[in-house]
């Protein structure tokens, strides 16, 4: 169908109206070739934003979604395919690890990623900070790297859900991120433009997430299940705590440097535990083992250096200086003053504001407020404690990664007014809510 006036879509949705399957597709795919202006694309998603869309039109959306470009079937992939997703938090460097890790134990990870989004960091700005890393690839280079390697990750492409490309980024510069059905039209367009045998999905709850408690989690949980009912796709999705930064680094170099550390198996904590527990279910569900089995075979990949070899050859493969595996801080960007960030208060740590934490990273540069921004791949907050855990004043907590002595102050500010620390202990929450799909 051809599109009239693009505003009568808005008006619609602005009306609190049902929209046509057609009419929705028309206009995304219209604004994807850039034929809709972008002020009325921005205000068609704040009508989605605060009127939602039903199923049939999130279901319609991400069709169109899917079809504004071509797909990827990865006929020539033989291994079992997997792709593993995040809804987005702070520190979450889940993926970084996921795919070397899942592509060492023998299954090959096909992903296409997003860009940092609000307050969230994103898997593509973190691997291109890493000298001459692309994430450009092409349907072609992006199947074979897969093949020989086990694992890609990608941005979308003009081929591979463009539509979702241009929505996102208007998303992030529009305030209009975190909706139910926006956010799994955009995360279930890009699983299913990619023909794996398992989607696997982490849905984050908490202050550092777009869905601020486990419920609306759970509700973007079944809304992505149900889209991938519709295509008949295997999918398991995690709800799981982002009440607190998952790992310790927030930024984007920093992030590599975690991920090398992990891979490396000298990393424990949260982060490890979620990343084993995601590459178990993988192996699971693809190869059959139990899910102890797959979770100690995760383990032991990153124990024995396997898992970190597969990152290696994952980077040189996209043309990024492999050596940041053997030696992250000779090889990437380093910010020009690292201050010590200290506690200025004795007691329990009982909550932390992740999206504070994650703001103040993304005001040091580490993020973008408009829409195709550069970043500061170096700059960014390290913050060590976890809830529950007993802090000294002075104690030190982490380091603030900035620019210039004025920005790591205010970052310092920033960071000690999202701690709550009480007297009294404080239990650490769960790190999984639950699992879902089937
Ligand atoms: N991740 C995505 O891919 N899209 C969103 O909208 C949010 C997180």
């Amino acid at each position: 169908m051809s599109l009239g006036d693009p505003r009568d879509v808005v008006a619609a949705k602005r009306d609190g109206r049902h929209l046509p399957p057609e009419e929705l597709r028309a206009f995304v795919q219209g604004y994807a070739r850039g034929e809709i202006r972008d002020e009325v694309a921005a205000a068609f998603l704040m009508a989605a934003f605060i009127r939602g869309l039903d199923a049939e039109e999130t279901l319609a959306l991400t069709r169109a979604m899917v079809e504004s470009g071509r797909t990827l079937p990865l006929a020539g992939v033989s291994r079992p395919k997997v792709d593993k997703h995040s809804t987005g938090g702070v520190a979450d460097g889940v993926t970084l690890a996921f795919a070397p890790l899942a592509a060492s134990l023998g299954l090959a990870v096909a992903k296409l990623s997003g860009r940092g989004l609000g307050h969230t960091g994103g898997t593509l700005d973190k691997l291109e900070a890493i000298p001459g890393l692309r994430t450009d690839l092409s349907p072609e280079d992006f199947e074979r790297q897969v093949e020989q390697v086990g694992c890609a990750v990608a941005a979308q492409t003009p081929d591979l859900v463009p539509a979702d490309g241009a929505l996102y980024a208007l998303r992030d510069a529009t305030a209009t991120v975190p909706s139910i059905p926006l956010i799994a039209a955009s995360v279930m367009s890009k699983k299913l433009a990619v023909s794996t045998d398992l989607i696997l999905l982490d849905v984050k709850a908490g202050s550092g997430a777009f869905m601020k408690t486990p419920e609306a989690a759970k509700e973007l949980a079944f809304a992505c299940s149900a889209l991938a009912a519709n295509w008949g796709r295997p999918c398991r999705v995690a709800v799981t705590d982002m009440s607190q930064p998952l790992g310790e680094a927030i930024g984007n170099a920093l992030d590599v440097a975690e991920a090398v550390e992990l891979l490396s198996g000298r990393a424990g904590g949260r982060l490890r535990e979620l990343v084993v527990a995601f590459a178990g279910e993988a192996l699971s569900r693809l190869t059959g083992a139990g899910m102890g089995q797959g979770r100690a075979a995760a383990a032991s990949a990153l124990d024995s250096g396997v898992a970190l070899e597969s990152f290696r050859r994952m980077v040189e493969a996209q043309g990024g200086d492999p050596r940041v595996v053997d030696d992250p801080a000779a090889v990437l960007p380093r910010a020009p003053v690292v201050t010590t960030l200290t506690s200025d208060r004795g007691g329990f740590l009982a909550a932390v504001e992740a999206e504070a934490l994650g703001r103040a990273a993304c005001d040091l540069g580490a993020g973008r407020k408009k829409k195709g921004e550069p970043i500061d791949p170096a700059v960014g907050i390290v913050f060590r404690p976890k809830v529950g855990d007993r802090l000294e004043v002075g104690e030190e907590i982490g380091t603030v990664h900035a620019r210039d002595a004025d920005a790591a102050a205010r970052c310092m500010d920033r960071v000690r007014a999202a701690l709550t620390i009480t007297e009294a202990g404080a239990q650490p929450p769960p790190l999984v809510h639950g699992w879902f799909g089937g």
